[in-house]
């Protein structure tokens, strides 16, 4: 890519006016709050005022993850918390189950292969969450336990199709299996129902840049007991990851190298008005923006890529472009007259969808604004549809208000 230098016009110069629309499923736009939050001396991280941020911080995402569990916080993005999650609790050439929901799906596996794992992928069509029955059959036939974990990802960013985290645990259990359960939720987690403790997940992995309305640049792991005890045996090298070394300091507020300070202000700041609203209302919100941008899509006559209506993504949704006619394109189009941002498909499905991000700190009328610019960006670009998208997801927005904010705070 070539930079602009100091004379050449940038996107900027052109439409200097309003703000950039980022409707990508993340990372999202981060709110004045935190954005004010973030704008602050970095401060001594060994001083008592990092550590009253520090147990704060540390106190609230368990509470975001539904855990009396730690919660690991590392200055890195999502995928060094998928290796951590990793290299903490399994052994080279320990088995691991995966199920290919998309991109994402892939992409751990790619990386538990690299760390010396032997993986095992269920194949999927990229149009559903990771199947229950299926992932029972495998353990149920692996008599001797040579599977250590199991491994999904609850909103697959790539398809916006969930799985069914609750329905996978009682497979495992199902089949009577020891087998670790572990749940990437980087674009689910502040945005979709998730119960770390509840569900009896082991290790669940999370990041800064979506549902947190941070900035990109922390990623989690949320742990069980079980996963602690494992730990104990787990032979795969670690050291920036390692979760004792990350416990020990963290019982008082602190870390055992520099950590992202002014990250650790946002969200602190992004736990605040999460609550704030309360978590049930946070997510009944996304579930309504979803269903608006489905009917608008119903109403424009393009296809929701996720198959199974209740694995439908409410953080985003992947619509699939009529045959002939490349995703990238109409993504251009709309970049350039109307400074939106729309996501990519990934891998498999690239210039076959385009994905519109819905979560985070969005609003109806960011939703109009959103929907609006794709309904024009199809007619620009060409692209076969019917008119009265926005109009239906205005027609939806309109027949049903959200409940007043707190009103129905998550326990
Ligand atoms: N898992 C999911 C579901 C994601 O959406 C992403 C990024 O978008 C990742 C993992 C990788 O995270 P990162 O890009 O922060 O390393």
């Amino acid at each position: 890519m070539t930079r602009a230098g100091p004379t050449e016009p940038t996107r900027r110069d052109a439409m200097p006016a309003g703000r950039h629309f980022l409707q990508i499923p993340g990372p999202t736009n981060v709110p004045d709050r935190v954005l004010r939050a973030v704008d602050r001396p970095t401060i001594d991280h060994r001083g008592p005022e990092f550590q009253a941020l520090g147990e704060d911080v540390l106190a609230g995402i368990r509470r975001i993850f539904r855990t009396r569990h730690p919660v690991v916080i590392y200055p890195a993005s999502g995928t060094g918390a998928w290796e951590a999650a990793l290299v903490n609790v399994l052994s080279p050439g320990d088995k691991v189950l995966m199920y290919e929901s998309g991109h994402f799906a892939a992409l751990w596996r790619k990386l538990a292969g690299r760390l010396g794992l032997e993986v095992e992928l269920i194949p999927g069509d990229w149009r559903r969450g990771a199947e229950a029955p299926a992932i029972h059959d495998r353990l149920a036939a692996d008599k001797g336990h040579a599977i250590k974990a199991v491994c999904v990802v609850h909103n697959e960013t790539s398809t916006g199709a969930t799985t069914r985290v609750p329905l996978v645990r009682k497979a495992i259990d199902d089949a009577r299996h020891p087998a670790l359960l572990l749940v990437d939720t980087i674009s689910s987690l502040a945005s979709i129902d998730y119960r770390h403790d509840e569900w009896g997940v082991d290790v669940t992995v999370g990041g800064s840049q979506k549902g947190l309305m941070l900035p990109p640049g922390l990623s989690f792991n949320a742990l069980s007991d079980k996963a602690l005890e494992a730990q104990k045996s787990a032979r795969l090298p670690r050291s920036y990851w390692d979760w004792g070394e990350m416990l020990a300091p963290n019982a008082k507020g602190f870390f055992p190298y520099t950590p992202a300070t002014n990250l650790l202000y946002g969200l602190r700041e992004a736990i605040a008005m999460l609550e704030e609203e309360g978590l049930a209302n946070v997510f009944a919100r996304h579930d309504r923006h979803a269903e608006a941008t489905r009917r608008a899509a119903a109403a424009w006559g393009l296809e929701v890529l996720c198959a199974v209506p209740e694995e439908y993504s409410s953080s985003l949704t992947a619509l699939v472009m009529p045959a002939g006619h490349d995703a990238d394109r109409l993504r251009d189009a709309i970049l350039d007259r109307f400074d939106m941002s729309l996501g990519m498909g990934l891998g498999r499905l690239a210039g076959k969808v385009f994905r519109i991000g819905h979560l985070g700190d969005f609003n109806d009328l960011t939703l109009m604004g959103t929907l609006a610019g794709v309904e024009m960006g199809l007619a620009i670009a060409g692209v076969p549809h019917r008119k009265g998208g926005a109009q239906a997801a205005m027609d939806y927005l309109a027949s049903c208000a959200l409940p007043a904010s707190g009103a129905a705070r998550a326990a």
